[in-house]
């Protein structure tokens, strides 16, 4: 588009001025922060209340008592297709993949994983490659256990992967990647069969590297065309690879985020050394939740029809951030935003410079964004430009006056940006 003059520029800046006050004056007050799923998403698992006897699983366990380390073999093989972890290698756990994450980390901190040399602590320094944009809170447990990290540029295709390759094999202190390879949080990226291939069989200096592959959305489709990423497990083991891959999911966005059940797949000898651990922190997992959960979802077809009631209720939000975010900012070279295909955000980019000033606009004008640079390690994006839109908590209306009033605040720094560059 052909630059604006200065006198059009201003003539815009002064009409988001009059609109921002406008704004202010009616007090709203809503909330784009989390990804968290909405009452109404709640509601449809709502059957999992009700949990009748007898609690016996498959072979005759009586849930209600101790054991079952390795989770509900049903409840296994339900998700054994969607997070691509053959059944025996699958574990289900407590409430919250997260925690795995977490678990993961000390754990490889305090002993030697498959593969390795020594623990995590005895090593001088260690790292992670952290795909940017991405989830601020892989980056906390990197923060909270002291580990280097190392931001790689997130492409259409997943992280970039020559910058990848080159790192994690020169670099002895890096022992991880983080990688949401489904519908991305923030970006909705889906990773290619090419990237998944290469991080599968990339040389890495360290000899216990480990993908931390967190397939949060694995089933979180918004189209009616479910995007399919490669078999990482499988491509880690033709690769020669077989320990690489640590694979993360649950149904904290499928049934309840509160109480769902988190998953942890790897090899058998990651599995093994898994257990080792765990066996030691609890006798085992809250398998009467499992059993709800096979309850109510039944099987794979059923998690599938389940997860359709999701997307008619929250594609119309994606919608109108995407309609309104189209008719307020569409050429004015002041934003550019994802249309993901699945997953819980939207990005929205600004120009450099005007995020965090963006975000508190939005705070005087009462709306509650997640913090500019969060999508960054340590809160820092050195651009100043990305904003994570979390669409799917508020009711539809509510989504559509946020980012109404969010478009408003990108109007008026954006133009206040131009005019200043001007100067
Ligand atoms: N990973 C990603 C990428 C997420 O977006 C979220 C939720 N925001 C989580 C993990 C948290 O998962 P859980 O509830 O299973 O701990």
């Amino acid at each position: 588009a052909p630059a604006l003059t200065i006198q059009e520029l201003t003539a815009q800046r002064d009409r988001a001025r009059e609109d921002f006050a406008a704004l202010v004056g009616r007090g709203l007050k809503l909330d784009l922060t989390r990804g968290k799923p909405s009452p109404r998403q709640l509601d449809l698992a709502n059957e999992l209340l009700d949990v009748r006897a007898p609690v016996v699983s498959a072979d005759g366990t009586d849930l209600r008592n101790y054991g079952g380390l390795n989770g509900l073999a049903e409840l296994r093989a339900i998700f054994s297709q969607a997070l691509q972890v053959p059944v025996e290698q699958l574990l289900a756990a407590g409430n919250s993949s997260l925690e795995l994450m977490h678990d993961a980390v000390v754990f490889a901190q305090l002993s030697v994983l498959p593969g390795g040399e020594r623990r995590w602590a005895d090593e001088p320094e260690i790292a992670f490659l952290c795909p940017v944009p991405g989830y601020d809170r892989h980056f906390g447990i990197c923060e909270r256990y002291g580990i280097t990290m190392i931001p790689v540029p997130m492409t259409e295709t997943g992280p970039d992967m020559d910058v990848v390759e080159r790192l994690a094999a020169d670099d002895a202190r890096i022992k991880g990647i983080w990688c949401v390879p489904k519908y991305s949080n923030p970006d909705g990226t889906v990773y290619s069969a090419e990237t998944v291939r290469r991080l599968a069989a990339m040389p890495t200096a360290a000899p216990d590297f480990r993908i931390f592959w967190d397939n949060a959305y694995a089933v979180h489709h918004l189209t009616d065309k479910p995007a399919e990423i490669a078999d990482l497990l499988a491509s880690c083991a033709q690769s020669g690879n077989p320990d690489r891959a640590f694979v993360f999911g649950s149904t904290s966005k499928i049934t309840f985020a509160g109480s769902g059940v988190g998953f942890f797949g790897a090899s058998a000898a990651n599995v093994k050394w898994w257990l080792s651990h765990t066996v030691k922190r609890s006798i085992g997992p809250d398998k009467i939740n499992q059993l709800r959960h096979v309850r109510f979802l039944k099987d794979a077809d059923g998690l599938r029809e389940h997860m359709r009631q999701h997307a008619a209720l929250i594609r119309p939000k994606f919608d109108a951030v995407d309609k309104i975010l189209s008719t307020e900012l569409s050429g004015t070279g002041l934003a550019s935003w994802t249309s993901p295909a699945g997953g819980y955000f939207i990005l929205l980019r600004v120009p450099a410079g005007c995020a965090a000033a963006v975000v508190a606009k939005a705070k005087e004008a009462g709306i509650a964004l997640t913090p500019a640079g969060a999508t960054h390690p340590h809160g820092d994006d050195p651009q100043d430009q990305l904003i994570r839109i979390a669409p799917t908590f508020p009711e539809l209306a509510e989504v559509e006056a946020a980012i109404d009033a969010l478009a408003t605040c990108v109007r008026l720094v954006g133009t206040e940006k131009l005019l200043a560059d001007r100067q």
